[in-house]
C-alpha cells in the first residue's frame, strides 16, 4: 500500500515561510484535493511531495522515503500530470507519441513491443482519445490535451497521481470527463492529490478536501466544510447548494460561483 505521510512541514524561499506546519496523508484509493486561492502556497507544497522544493522544516515521505528516493526507488509508481498549458512540445509529436514517450527513455527512434503498444493504446481508450492518436498533440484543444496528459499518467499505471490544476481553463464537459477517469483510477485503487484554485467540481468529487491559505484552514470530509470558511477563503461571491439527492455520482454538496 503507497502512502504519503506530511508532517509539520514548513516551506520557505529565502526567510519567507510560504507554507506553515501543515500535515496531511494519503493512501491508495483516496482522493485528496488541496485547494485555496492563488498564492496560498499549493504549487509550492506540491513540488515539495514531488522532490523538487526542499523541505524548510518537518517531513515528507512517500513508503517511508523522503520524495527524491521514493521517486528514484518507486519510478512509475508515482505520477505527476502537469497543467497541459505548461506543456511546450518543441517536436511535432502525435497524440500517441506523446503516451508512448513512458518507453522513450533518453533514445530517440524507438519501436515499441506488441505489449507495450497495447498499454499505450489502452490508456488512449481510458481517456476516449484512440480516435485521436494520429493527430498533432497541438492540434488538440485545452480538454484534449489534458486528457492527453492523463493517459501518459495512465500508463505508467501509478500507486499514486498527483495532479497540478487539471481542470484550469477547461469547458464543463471537459472538467467532467477528468473528473470521471479520476473516478475510476481512484476505484482501481489509485490514491489521488489535485491542487486547484477552482473548487467547483473539485469538492463534490474528493474524499477529503485540504483548504490551503499557508497554513491549512481545514483538512477534512468535503460535507464538513462550512459556508463561512468558504467566504473567508475564496470570497462572498461563492455559494454552496446542496447536491441532487437523486443524482448517484453526486456527494453531500457542491461549491459555485454564484
Ligand atoms: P499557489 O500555487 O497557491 O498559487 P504558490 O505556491 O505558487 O501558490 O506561491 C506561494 C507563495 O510563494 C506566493 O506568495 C508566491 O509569491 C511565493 N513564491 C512562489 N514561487 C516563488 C519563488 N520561486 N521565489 C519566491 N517566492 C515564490
Amino acid at each position: 500500500m503507497f502512502t504519503l505521510e506530511v508532517n509539520n512541514l514548513d516551506l520557505a524561499y529565502s526567510k519567507n515561510v510560504v507554507v506553515k506546519n501543515v500535515s496531511l496523508s494519503l493512501h491508495q484509493g483516496e482522493m485528496l484535493a488541496i485547494i485555496g486561492p492563488n498564492g496560498s502556497g499549493k504549487t509550492t507544497l506540491l513540488k515539495s511531495i514531488l522532490g523538487i522544493k526542499a523541505i524548510h522544516k518537518g517531513s515528507i515521505l512517500i513508503n517511508g522515503l523522503t520524495p527524491k528516493k521514493a521517486i528514484q526507488q518507486f519510478k512509475g509508481d508515482i505520477a505527476y500530470l502537469p497543467q497541459h498549458h505548461n506543456v511546450n512540445l518543441l517536436l511535432p509529436l502525435t497524440v500517441y507519441d506523446v503516451v508512448a514517450q513512458i518507453y522513450s527513455s533518453s533514445k530517440m527512434g524507438f519501436v515499441l513491443k506488441d505489449e507495450e503498444i497495447e498499454i499505450v493504446e489502452n490508456a488512449l481508450i481510458r481517456v476516449n482519445l484512440l480516435d485521436k492518436k494520429n493527430e498533432f498533440f497541438t492540434s488538440l484543444s485545452g480538454g484534449q490535451r489534458q486528457r492527453a496528459l492523463l493517459a501518459l499518467a495512465i500508463a505508467r499505471k501509478p500507486k499514486l497521481l498527483f495532479l497540478d490544476e487539471p481542470t484550469s481553463a477547461l469547458d464543463v464537459s471537459s472538467i467532467d470527463q477528468i473528473y470521471k477517469i479520476l473516478a475510476e483510477l481512484k476505484q482501481e485503487n489509485v490514491g489521488i492529490m489535485i491542487i486547484s484554485h477552482d473548487i467547483s467540481s473539485i469538492v463534490s468529487a474528493s474524499d477529503k478536501i485540504g483548504i490551503l491559505m499557508n497554513e491549512m484552514k481545514y483538512l477534512g470530509s468535503p460535507s464538513q466544510i462550512s459556508e463561512d470558511l468558504i467566504h473567508q477563503t475564496f470570497g462572498a461571491h461563492i455559494k454552496i447548494i446542496p447536491n441532487d439527492p437523486n443524482c448517484k455520482e453526486c456527494k453531500n454538496h457542491l461549491a459555485i460561483p454564484s
